[in-house]
């Protein structure tokens, strides 16, 4: 499956992140995810739940922001937002575009680490 193999890799270079940063507790990884990037979000956090269990961040959730898809439009010489991924056209002229500048991207954007670690069970969040 393709994305439990980038769940592994995401694992990795989170692991590997928080081991030369001296991070014990890894609490999430934050990553930006393309519609255009051929993932798929929720096939992912799955896969990312099962990796997760015999890595070496089991206590670690997977934070996934969804970044838009962006057009240059040749004809308005513009980057524009694009509205649905189904129709790579310019929302404001409506000419098609293959010129993607966002939307592609898979990256791991931050680590969420335990700050300090709370022993009185009285204290909640
Ligand atoms: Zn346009």
């Amino acid at each position: 499956m393709h994305e439990l193999s980038i769940a592994l890799n995401i694992l990795d270079i989170a692991a590997e992140e928080a081991e030369r940063r001296n991070i014990d507790c890894v609490e999430a990884v934050h990553i930006k995810l393309g519609p255009l990037s051929g993932i798929v979000k929720s096939a992912l956090l799955s896969a990312f739940d099962l990796a997760r269990e015999h890595s070496a961040l089991p206590a670690a959730r997977l934070v996934v922001e969804d970044v838009p898809i962006v057009l240059y439009c040749e004809h308005c010489q513009a980057e524009q937002p694009v509205e649905s991924i189904q129709e790579l056209v310019c929302p404001v002229c409506r000419t098609p575009s293959n010129h993607v500048v966002a939307g592609r991207e898979m990256e791991i954007t931050a680590l969420e680490v335990t700050a300090l670690e709370i022993t009185d069970p009285d204290i909640k969040a």
